[in-house]
């Protein structure tokens, strides 16, 4: 990121004047922003000669005075001439910021582009560069903000004392204040005049410690942050904890809100890492003292997650949850390949099904996959893709079945690699890093292989 010349802040000008010299078109935008805050505005020219009656100013016309700069936050120059001269001295001498109307390089600060929801002010500036961009952005924010935002920001200052006595802890406090904000209900209280009633029923639920904690149990995806939900944005957003995987690359993570906990209970291999009744108890354990609670998973949370224990563990303990879907990683493999799962007259379906969990004992596993005539999405099959082919084929499955693995699908990463089933069995493939999903099936041949390592061709270390 560039640095900035400039320093973003919010300057108080409450109980003093802005000094604005000049009576033209310029002096009148700059009243307009001026009279947007509650310092009094007094314009300063010998000529006035725009049409200031729609503002709440105080109109001085005649020469400029070192005492008119008394109690000035700002000076605004927006004339030339001897006034100018004399209030740009002075404004310098005193040491009041100063901006002189179109002339960047006299100026102590500019005045960005404005999104204004009072109390809520958004602040565009391209430091002078791009004021198209800039208006073009605010025109965005406007869009995104409701009109009602400023009041409800007000209600929430208005009960900050109240809520402040009632609700003892910090964190808990935050989530009345987060339910506020974003609540449907009191934004269409407020519109019908009944704001304050309604803020004031949520406070005293929230007070009652009648705001629960709850689990989401969101999908990642593959692991590249545009491949998450909006939902599991949000709701991220608004997590005060994050339980994480291993899996889920820190990019993913940090879309959480900056300042939630963030708990990684499956640290790479040789470390410490959770096990599935920890995650279980951890998970009920934070809920239990009414946290929200992020449990982020790779991929989709129902597939190859573990979601059902812990499904179970939160429902033993009557607590509430939400699931999130997310974009399995054998999807992120197709879309990456350009392989279609299904395919008219060639494959009828496919099956997600564990390389790894079924063993070579598990015969039904194996030969249910080898002779399901569909394309097959194996998860967890890696390090023991040559024995999963070598099985296929003991179990009926052609030798000639196209087989495709992606490796680090969805990710900035991935490799690629296609062959059969006979090439795949016929020795152990040094994969690149990552995880990996494998193909199988005549559906396979139909994607975008071009580029993928030939199996066949490569040198195999024999296991
Ligand atoms: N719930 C996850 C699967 C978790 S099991 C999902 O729906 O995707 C872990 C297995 O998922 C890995 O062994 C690998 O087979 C697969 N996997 C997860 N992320 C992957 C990725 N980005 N690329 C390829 N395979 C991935």
């Amino acid at each position: 990121m560039g640095q900035l010349n400039t320093f973003p802040l919010s300057y108080k000008v409450q109980g003093q004047r802005i000094v604005i010299v000049g009576g033209g078109e310029e002096a009148l935008n700059k009243t307009r922003l001026a009279t947007k805050t509650t310092a009094q505005v007094v314009i300063i020219s010998r000529h006035i000669e725009a049409d200031f009656s729609g503002f709440a100013v105080e109109m001085v016309e005649r020469a400029l005075v070192p005492a008119d700069l008394d109690g000035t936050a700002l000076v605004f120059v927006a004339e030339e001439g001897a006034d100018a001269e004399l209030a740009k001295a002075e404004a310098r001498t005193r040491g009041i910021p100063l901006n002189v109307v179109d002339v960047p390089a006299e100026c102590d600060f500019y005045t960005p582009s404005i999104v204004d929801r009072a109390p809520l002010t958004v602040a565009i500036s391209t430091e002078g560069d791009a004021p198209v961009l800039a208006r073009l952005v605010r025109a965005r924010i406007e869009a995104m903000l409701s009109p009602r935002i400023g009041k409800i920001a007000r209600l929430a200052g208005s009960l900050r004392k109240t809520a402040e006595s009632l609700i003892d802890d910090g964190a808990a406090r935050r989530r009345f204040y987060e339910a506020l904000v974003t609540s449907p209900e009191i934004e269409a209280a407020e519109q019908s005049g009944q704001g304050i009633a309604a803020a004031t029923d949520l406070l005293n639920q929230h007070a009652a410690g009648e705001s629960r904690g709850v689990v989401w149990l969101i999908g990642a995806g593959p692991g590249s942050e545009d491949l998450l939900t909006l939902r599991a944005q949000r709701l991220l957003q608004e997590a005060d904890v994050i339980v994480h995987d291993q899996l889920v690359p820190s990019v993913v993570v940090d879309m959480g809100r900056r300042d939630a906990e963030r708990i990684d209970v499956g640290k790479a291999k040789g470390h410490h890492s959770f096990s599935q009744a920890q995650i279980n108890t951890l998970i009920v354990r934070l809920a239990g003292q009414g946290k929200r609670v992020a449990r982020l998973k790779s991929g989709d949370p129902m597939i190859f997650g573990r979601a059902g224990e812990e499904i179970a563990a939160l429902r033993k303990t009557g607590i509430d949850y939400q699931i999130v879907p997310g974009i399995s990683a054998a999807l992120a493999a197709a879309a990456d390949t350009a392989t279609p799962l299904t395919l008219r007259k060639v494959s009828s379906g496919f099956i997600m099904a564990t390389a790894h969990g079924a063993d070579d004992s598990d015969l039904q596993h194996w030969a249910a996959l080898a002779q399901s005539g569909l394309t097959l999405a194996l998860y967890m099959g890696k390090s023991i893709a040559s024995e999963v082919a070598a099985r296929l084929i003991a179990h009926g499955a052609l030798p000639a079945t196209p087989v495709g693995i992606v490796v680090n699908a969805g990710r900035a990463g991935k490799s690629t690699y296609s062959g059969t089933l006979a090439t795949l069995a016929a020795g152990q493939v040094a994969f690149s890093d990552g995880p990996a999903i494998i193909f199988v099936g005549e559906a396979v041949e139909a994607g975008d292989w071009a580029d993928a390592a030939q199996l066949a061709g490569m040198s195999f270390k024999v296991a």
